[in-house]
């Protein structure tokens, strides 16, 4: 099997803490002596594993790029036996839609990550970060503005798990339930 696990949120609203939960939760699963499905690695797949510095995000010229870059890193890292997470802001619709579109080519299963936290909660977290992955304020503002949530009602954000920003941990098992379970509806099925 193979699955595909976007996540999506505001700038600095902790998508990569929830991938990184997320992963450590899937990889726990995998290795439980009671798992006895095939043998899957998880991978994330990131801004910062593209190495792509948040100021891209500063100029649509150069964000358009750096989907490109994400889209083409979950095409080439698809793989038999992978459950791969995009960790990145995700915040077109449009986007969203195109790699769901690849991923039921693929046949591989999906599900959505809605990381969700206050706008002035992720301007605060965004503010005080050490690690160098600030966006600019300008910036920061502008994502908000565009950002484009995920909805449950439309079949490329679906199915859609919530993260919330108090939350302890991410919705692992319903997402592993989802992704190991369900059921694979062929290409242009509808929805
Ligand atoms: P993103 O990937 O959305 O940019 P990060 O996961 O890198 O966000 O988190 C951004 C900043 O916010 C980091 O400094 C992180 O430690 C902090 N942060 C993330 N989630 C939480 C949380 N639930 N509570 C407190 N701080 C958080």
């Amino acid at each position: 099997i193979m699955a595909l696990i976007t996540v999506s949120g505001f700038p600095s609203s902790g998508k990569s803490t929830r991938s990184s939960q997320l992963k450590a939760f899937l990889d726990a699963k995998l290795a439980d002596p009671d798992y006895n499905g095939p043998a899957l690695t998880v991978q994330i797949i990131s801004d910062d594993s593209l190495n792509i510095d948040r100021a891209v995000y500063n100029d649509s010229r150069s964000e358009k790029p750096a989907r490109g870059a994400i889209f083409t890193a979950m095409q080439r890292e698809m793989s038999p036996n992978k459950i791969l997470i995009i960790d990145s802001l995700n915040y077109i619709k449009g986007f969203r839609y195109q790699m769901y579109c690849a991923a039921r080519e693929a046949k591989v299963r999906v599900a959505t990550l809605y990381v969700v936290a206050p706008p002035d909660t992720c301007r605060e977290w965004n503010t005080s970060r050490q690690d160098g992955k600030s966006y600019q304020s300008e910036t920061f503002d502008n994502l908000i503005q565009r950002y484009e949530e995920p909805s449950s009602m439309v079949r490329w954000d679906s199915p859609l798990f919530t993260v919330l920003w108090e939350d302890e941990s991410v919705p692992g098992e319903a997402i592993w339930e989802a992704i190991t379970k369900g059921n694979i509806k062929p290409p242009n099925s509808g929805t």
